[in-house]
């Protein structure tokens, strides 16, 4: 998927184990900030979101797990690589220990939506750039995986009202499949 505006930040890679390294790190800090987010909703008492951002977080954790095992012995090769989830509002990594109390489960949910869409376009940018067609193919997997959660996450900020406080304590359950 070749497109004009394609994220500065999208690397191209010399190496399989650099692909891996980069796709591992996305997967890695999602896990992690997502595990993070469900933290900081049980602060709130906020368990409906909680427990959406923990399956989220072990969706994630899957991925990583999969990079991980089709990376096998070639991760070892690789350089190391990162990646940091960013506020929607600017450039900076955050500082989640900072937002611990002030965060609001709609924050917490653009937030989430903010990264993913970054996944989203990280990973298409990496299928365009990709020379391998096994890199190809399987960053245009992660894509279409990250486009749908996207998609979960813009779900569940649709059920709300954004202008009423009281919008996530009274939910039924959710139902998300995966
Ligand atoms: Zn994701």
């Amino acid at each position: 998927m070749k497109s004009p505006d394609k994220p500065r930040e999208a690397p191209t890679f010399d190496s399989v184990a650099e692909f891996f390294a980069q796709a591992l790190a996305i997967e890695v800090e999602a896990s992690e900030r997502y595990s993070e987010l469900a933290d900081q909703m049980e602060v709130h008492n906020n368990h409906t979101i909680a427990d959406i951002f923990r399956k989220m977080a072990s969706i994630e954790g899957l991925h990583r797990d999969e990079i991980r095992r089709r990376a096998g012995a070639t991760l070892a090769g690789g350089r190391p690589a990162s990646f940091s989830w960013l506020a929607p509002e600017g450039p900076e990594a955050i500082d989640f220990g900072e937002l611990h109390y002030k965060m609001t489960p709609r924050q917490a949910l653009m937030l989430a939506r903010h990264n993913e869409e970054r996944a989203v376009k990280y990973f298409e940018a990496i299928a365009a750039a990709a020379n391998d067609p096994e890199i190809k193919a399987f960053a245009l997997t992660m894509a279409e995986d990250e486009r749908h959660h996207v998609v979960m996450v813009d779900q569940w900020l649709d059920k709300y009202d954004p202008d009423d406080p009281d919008w996530a304590e009274d939910l039924d359950p959710p139902v998300i499949s995966e």
